[in-house]
């Protein structure tokens, strides 16, 4: 792409701020505070944000951080500060003060917005860095909307940005060191956006939700964001309740759902069945899905769960498998539409189908590297533009891309590779079995001992003995869980995914 290209994310916005300016683009869940903003509002809105950024004395390229859960208010400042020409630091908000203290310092960012329910620590955090803070603004019924010339045309004031300018900083949280801030450019996010809207084949019809984060890649680049600029009205939940979102899939006539497994297995276990003849697609990625899962999902909603691969580096980019032609369980697909997908060994050289390696992707929407880490983005980002992705996967001879396991979770049994996945798929045939995940814990004799931890689903006895025994009825010795250990709730990360270190640490102390 041409890197002097420029242009804005809000262009994305504009003509349905113009077309269907009194068409909802976003709101809350159902309810008694359920707020609404049609197109024109939420335009007028991102313009008042804007402004904000402005007055507080921010230049475009400068860094604004934003700490919110889902809300409506999340979007409009983020694309507010986008029209300003700032680049946007999204945080978890559960990230601790140690957490956010080094992100701050790390970014060099100059401003902290904090919602109201995280402005103490916002606050604390900004005032020890030295920096502005500004209590995220809360929408209400009234409030500023966009103004339409008699041309019918949308009198907006946006910076533009060059194809290549960062737009956003996204910290992953490291299994080793400090995170790391993934650099998406402008570029990234407006590729991502036509590539899912294609791919999902998006229009105003459609009504999304989802129980996604925001400050995470899939929730903001592959969920919100083609969303609204498919002109289809996107509900946003700041909690994930999985009864009331099935509640809202009926009431709103919602037709695309987007989340990670751990939403799927919840809505399973916690909520009742509903009718929700509207929905179409179930696009489900973030981490692996079982395909016990993929099948109790598709025969409760009736529709598809069409599985997505990428990393916060890809803008959540990197493989899905096709709505419209052969969907295959198991596999995350094909590439996504510019996307280029190969399996290298540890030398690099490229692998024939069948064979596993590490996926490597090649694509527009790849990050820039690492916020001032060249070392580390040289250690990932090649000079022809690959992305290694420290997964392990394999291709099959139609292009399907089959993701065996993390690298960096892969248990070594005495010299004996176990892929947890292979082991946790089993156990999700398993009735009782809510979540289960599979980890290597260290071990004298074998170096690392296969550890399987369950939630069982309500009301369940399921034993480890019911667990081994299955267990050994279809894997290989070397690949039983000798530990097997059962919680209420497995421990995930803010995107809802499981935490396998947090596993491995609850389970390696004292060794
Ligand atoms: P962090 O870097 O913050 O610790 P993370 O490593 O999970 O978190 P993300 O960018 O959120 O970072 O996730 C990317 C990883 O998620 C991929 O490298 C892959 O291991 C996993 N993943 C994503 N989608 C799928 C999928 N459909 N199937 C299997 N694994 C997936």
């Amino acid at each position: 792409m041409d890197a002097t290209l420029r242009t804005s994310i809000i262009d994305l916005l504009l003509p349905w701020a113009e077309s269907i300016p009194d068409s909802i683009a976003v709101r809350t869940p159902p309810g008694p505070d359920r707020v609404s903003l049609t197109q024109r509002r939420f335009l007028g809105e991102i313009g008042a944000a804007r402004d904000r950024c402005r007055a507080a004395g921010l230049a475009p390229g400068d860094r604004t951080v934003l700490i919110a859960p889902s809300c409506p208010e999340f979007l409009i400042e983020f694309l507010g500060a986008h029209a300003a020409g700032l680049a946007v630091v999204a945080v978890n908000p559960l990230s601790t003060a140690r957490e956010l203290g080094y992100i701050l310092e790390d970014s060099e960012a100059l401003r902290l917005v904090a919602h109201p329910a995280m402005a103490e620590a916002g606050q604390i955090a900004a005032d020890e860095s030295g920096i502005g803070f500004e209590t995220l603004s809360l929408v209400g019924d009234e409030g500023p909307s966009i103004a339409l010339g008699d041309d019918g045309v949308a009198d907006f004031d946006r910076v533009d940005f060059e194809w290549d300018a960062l737009a956003a900083l996204l910290y992953t949280s490291g299994t080793t060191g400090k995170p790391k801030g993934a650099m998406l450019s402008l570029g990234n996010f407006i590729a991502t956006t036509d590539i899912v809207k294609e791919m999902t084949q998006t229009t105003p019809e459609d009504r999304n939700a989802t129980g996604l984060p925001l400050f995470h890649v899939f929730g903001l680049a592959d969920m919100a964001l083609p969303a609204l600029s498919a002109g289809a009205p996107l509900t946003l939940f700041p909690r994930w309740d999985p009864q009331a979102f099935v509640d809202t899939l009926a009431e709103d006539e919602v037709s695309i759902i987007s989340g990670v497994p751990t939403m799927w297995m919840s809505v399973l276990t916690n909520a009742t069945a509903v009718e929700t003849p509207r929905l179409r697609l179930i696009s489900s990625g973030g981490a692996a899905i079982a395909g016990e899962v993929i099948r109790k999902v598709e025969s409760r909603f009736s529709a598809p769960v069409a599985e997505g691969y990428g990393l916060t580096e890809t803008a959540g980019l990197g493989t899905f498998n096709p709505l419209f032609g052969t969907r295959k369980i198991g596999s995350v697909g094909l590439p996504t539409p510019g996307f280029e997908v190969k399996v290298i060994d540890v030398d690099g050289a490229t692998l024939s189908a069948g064979e596993v390696g590490e996926v490597v992707l090649r694509g527009p929407a790849v990050m820039l590297g690492y916020w001032k880490k060249p070392e580390a983005t040289a250690e990932v980002l090649d000079d022809e533009g690959w992305f290694r992705t420290g997964d392990l996967g394999k291709l099959d001879d139609d292009g399907y891309l089959f993701i065996v396991d993390r690298i960096k979770d892969l248990i070594i049994h005495g010299g004996y590779n176990v892929y947890p996945r292979e082991v946790e798929e089993v156990l999700y045939e398993i009735p009782g079995v809510a979540q289960a995940s599979v980890v290597g814990t260290p071990d004298e004799k074998y170096g690392q001992q296969v550890t399987a931890v369950i939630a069982r689903t309500p009301g369940s006895d399921l034993d480890a003995a019911e667990v081994e025994r299955v267990a050994r009825e279809n894997l290989a010795a070397y690949k039983i869980p000798r530990i097997i250990e059962f919680l209420d709730e497995l421990p995930k990360g803010p995107s809802g995914k499981i935490l396998k270190r947090e596993i491995v640490r609850m389970y390696t102390q004292g060794t």
